[in-house]
């Protein structure tokens, strides 16, 4: 009841608000009780809060680990004006002069400091190492906890010295970790690597019910985005390219048809990268169109649309590109073209880089086809990938295979025969592979384990690729089958998929759109 009733008060008396979002008041009491915390939220869900709040209210500093001395600044300002005073909040990194970092250590030193940001690079320091040793640390937060990962979006190497680093700091100093990323693997890289495995999970939904989700084939494509843009007239949008070049040459192409558009990208010098935000903020500019450099910290809430003109790489950056429309809860238009040259495209990058880089991006970019191709709510999707259970009658048509009428396939027979071959060769194989020897495509692998010999070689051949494709992933999306976590690829049968088998039922899935066609 005291810890109640004093949360209110100072959620009040620091940050003007009444009330918790979501999780925020069970994390922030979880933190308050000492006990390690993993905290998975969407952007914009209230991350901050639950561990500037629980700082504020314990004796001696929290060490906040933030990868971005931008992000850094932006909450140190705030809390410094929340708090009323400068010693309150600081950060330590390589922009600071020695004075200032003197000054940094007096403050904390003296119990002023009630948050200290450090990025990971800092923290390794000898000298940072010995300072923070000296001091009353209250608890650590890890922001942005996914660069730990080499399967998240922003994998950090520094990120991984963290566990080590807090041990030579104290014992028992209670750890909160932070993540907007949610798939399964990232999850179980973060709680391995900072040694929680036994922290309390708070995980927030990640479904976006604003946002309408929509694939086009890339055809016309330039025809398409000016026809979208002048039907949405008086909105703002952003456009996503994987290339500068081809940013330049949309943003010109848009410009000829009248369309206000910038284009931003990390080969444009600082001052108008800053000018372009600003004009996108204010309004003057309708359209940005950017590399993946554009959209982090920035919160324009009322973005309407996002326009994917490539495929994204992996299906952790398309949701946090998409979910730049719609911050403010109204109308978010998500559109992205495909097209299978673009896939070869991307497959052709990753050529030259180490195997094992090459052999994650390749997984990472398979879930992108198969979103992009399938006729599977796109919704259910999506929160598939983050871990998610979605009944696709909760999307309310806001994706285009849900606004389309769907032709289904009587799936028992042949979900059957893939499950049973999985258990019967103990979840050792990755989708192309079971793929291939349905369809009797014999390699390398297919013959070194002697499938070529299988009573089930070649015996789906007249169905094709796409169709066992789609039965794998529904499969899948059905909880039968999931991709093993530490070998991410192969597919391991679960309970659900055991029961299936030893007490199958009749079961419709939906027959692909392209399969129809072919
Ligand atoms: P995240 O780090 O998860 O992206 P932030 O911590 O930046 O999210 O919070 C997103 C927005 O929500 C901010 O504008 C913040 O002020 C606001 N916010 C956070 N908690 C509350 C709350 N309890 N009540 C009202 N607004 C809140």
């Amino acid at each position: 009841m005291e810890i109640e009733k004093s949360l209110y008060d100072n959620l009040q008396e620091f940050f003007g608000f009444d009330a918790f979002k979501g999780d925020q008041e069970a994390i922030i009491t979880n933190i308050l009780n000492k006990k390690d915390t993993f905290v998975i939220m969407p952007t914009g869900g209230g991350k901050s809060i639950c561990y500037q709040l629980p700082a504020m209210m314990s004796a001696g500093t929290a060490i906040v680990i933030s990868p971005l001395i931008a992000l850094m600044k932006n909450q140190v300002d705030q809390l410094r004006a929340f708090g009323g005073r400068d010693s309150i909040a600081h950060f330590l990194n390589s922009s600071l002069t020695k004075g200032e970092i003197t000054r940094v250590k007096a403050d904390v030193s003296s119990g002023q400091t009630k948050l200290l940001y450090v990025a990971p690079e800092s923290l390794t320091k000898e000298e940072n190492i010995l300072f923070l040793q000296s001091i009353q640390v209250s608890f650590v937060a890890v922001d942005e906890a996914h660069c730990i990962s080499e399967w998240g979006h922003d994998f950090r190497p520094e990120y991984r010295k963290i566990r080590t680093i807090l041990n030579e700091i104290g014992d028992n100093i209670p750890i909160i970790a932070l993540t907007a990323t949610a798939t399964p693997k990232v999850q179980s890289d973060i709680r391995k690597n900072l040694q929680m495995t036994d922290a309390t999970l708070f995980k927030s939904s990640f479904n976006r019910s604003n946002l309408y989700y929509e694939v086009r084939p890339k055809k016309n494509i330039v025809k398409e985005i000016v026809k979208f843009i002048r039907n949405n007239a008086g909105k703002t949008g952003i456009i996503y390219c994987l290339s500068r070049k081809k940013v330049e040459e949309i943003a010109e192409v848009l410009n000829i048809n009248g369309i206000k558009a910038l284009p931003y990208h990390a080969g444009l010098d600082a001052k108008t990268r800053a000018d372009t935000q600003d004009k996108f903020l204010m309004e003057d500019v309708q359209v940005i169109v950017a590399t993946i450099a554009f959209g982090m910290g920035i919160d324009k809430p009322d973005v309407r649309y996002v326009i994917h003109h490539d495929i994204p790489k992996s299906m952790e950056g398309y949701y946090q590109e998409t979910g730049r429309a719609g911050r403010d809860g109204g109308e978010g238009y998500c559109l992205s073209f495909y097209s299978k040259k673009d896939v070869d495209k991307l497959i052709k990058f990753m050529k030259d880089k180490p195997v094992s880089e090459r052999e994650i991006g390749t997984q990472i970019l398979k879930e992108v086809i198969d979103y992009s191709e399938s006729s599977v709510c796109r919704r259910k999707q999506i929160l598939h990938y983050f871990g998610e259970k979605f009944d696709e009658t909760g999307c309310n048509s806001m994706c285009d295979n849900c606004r389309t009428t769907k032709t289904y396939f009587d799936a028992e027979g042949d979900l059957i025969k893939v499950l049973n071959f999985i258990k019967e060769e103990g979840d050792r194989f990755d989708d192309q592979h079971i793929i291939n020897v349905f369809i009797g495509q014999n390699n390398q692998p297919v013959s070194a384990y002697k499938h070529d010999d299988h009573v089930l070689f070649g015996y789906g051949k007249d169905k094709g690729v796409n169709y066992w494709n789609s039965l794998i992933r529904q499969g899948e999306l059905a909880d039968f089958v999931k991709k093993d976590i530490d070998h991410y690829g192969l597919l391991v049968l679960t309970d659900e998929g055991r029961k299936y088998l030893s007490n199958p039922y009749n079961l419709k899935f939906i027959l692909n759109k392209e399969m129809e066609a072919a």
